[in-house]
């Protein structure tokens, strides 16, 4: 079976090319070709003497994604691609374009188990892992069609990264190589839902890369109601597993908060979860509902945002509300895959 030198790090391409009986250095010009100068074909890697390309040929192969569609938001600030993998999956990836910079929204599984309310990704439930190759190929594939320079990731695609543990951790090394994106650890944002002990694994890492955790509740009420996963993981789980992050790494966890209008959005909603947070150093995402076709859930109005988050504010707590971008272009999770499948049954 021929190798995918898509996807790994230099170690590993070195020790392919020393089995074949070459040189180590020759993996280095392998990963220029492949993520510095965007050659995917071997018979064009005219540093390689010939009878080393045809041993390429013979034993290796370039497998990448392909992108099936692509759609762009009306002011341009956002970007989603539906990619195919080699198997026939299609996942979905998005590059926003904010003021400090291009941000990659990446997927880490195809489908996703923890059943979110408000999220197409999960309909199907988890259907498998992505490869560490296969998510750095969602990067590159705005970097070849856009020449987009990247500045950030966040694991927020679909997909729970921590259910993925391992291939994720080589992801962000692979992210982080300085012979491929080289990337700050601190331009990295892991967004889970909350699996309590891979919290502790994770910080045990010491990388110093943002936790995010979905909470979407003050109190396991509601929080089972919206992410019925996270049953298995009481709330106060969570935010003891929270704690231990930020005292182990010293880097401020972000809870991210959707709003929607009639269940967790309320005066005493605010209230209450600045009880359970305490005095812990966190930040706060708040995030109004994206409206679709699917689903029967409404973002709260405009005052309810603005209450929620000055209640929050007035307990010293940091906080955003994030701008819903790429409406237009159904880039909430997993709705250009379903508008996809769809127009192609
Ligand atoms: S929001 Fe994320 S974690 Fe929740 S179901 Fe969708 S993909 Fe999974």
């Amino acid at each position: 079976m021929k190798w995918n030198v898509w996807g790994h790090p230099l170690k590993e391409t070195e020790q392919f090319f020393q089995e074949g009986g070459f040189p180590r250095f020759r993996a280095k010009q392998l990963h220029d070709y492949l993520y510095k100068r965007y050659v995917y074909d071997f018979a064009q890697m005219t540093q390689f003497p010939a009878a080393m390309r045809d041993w390429l040929s013979e034993n290796a192969v370039i497998e990448k994604p392909e992108v099936v569609r692509q759609q762009h938001s009306s002011n341009g600030d956002t970007i989603k691609l539906l990619l195919r993998l080699s198997d026939g999956s299609l996942i979905e990836t998005v590059c926003m374009k904010h003021d400090y910079g291009n941000s990659i929204c990446v997927s880490t599984q195809v489908g996703c188990a923890m059943g979110c309310i408000f999220c197409a990704s999960t309909r199907k439930g988890m259907e498998r892992n992505l490869t560490p190759g296969e998510m750095l190929a969602q990067i590159y594939a705005f970097r070849m069609l856009y020449q987009i320079p990247v500045h950030s990731i966040v694991l927020m695609g679909s997909g729970e990264p921590l259910q993925n543990y391992e291939n994720v951790l080589q992801f962000m090394h692979l992210c982080h190589a300085p012979d491929g994106l080289n990337l700050s650890y601190r331009g990295m944002t892991l967004s889970t839902c909350g699996i309590a002990p891979a919290i502790y694994q994770l910080a045990d890492e010491k990388i110093p890369i943002t936790l995010a955790i979905s909470l979407h509740a003050p109190n396991d009420e509601i929080r089972n109601r919206i992410l019925p996963s996270s049953r298995k993981y009481p709330i106060q789980t969570l935010i003891d597993a929270a704690r231990h992050y930020f005292n182990v790494t010293g880097r401020r966890v972000t809870f991210e908060y959707i709003l929607i209008k009639g269940i967790n959005a309320e005066r005493t909603h605010a209230e209450e979860l600045c009880r359970l947070v305490g005095d812990m150093s966190c930040h706060f995402n708040l995030i109004p509902i994206n409206g679709t076709e699917h689903i029967q859930l409404y973002p709260p109005d405009h005052q309810a945002i603005e209450r929620f988050s000055q209640i929050l504010e007035k307990h010293g707590k940091s906080v955003t509300v994030r701008r819903q971008m790429g409406d237009e272009i159904q880039a909430a999770c997993g709705q250009l895959k379903r508008r996809y499948l769809k127009d192609n049954s």
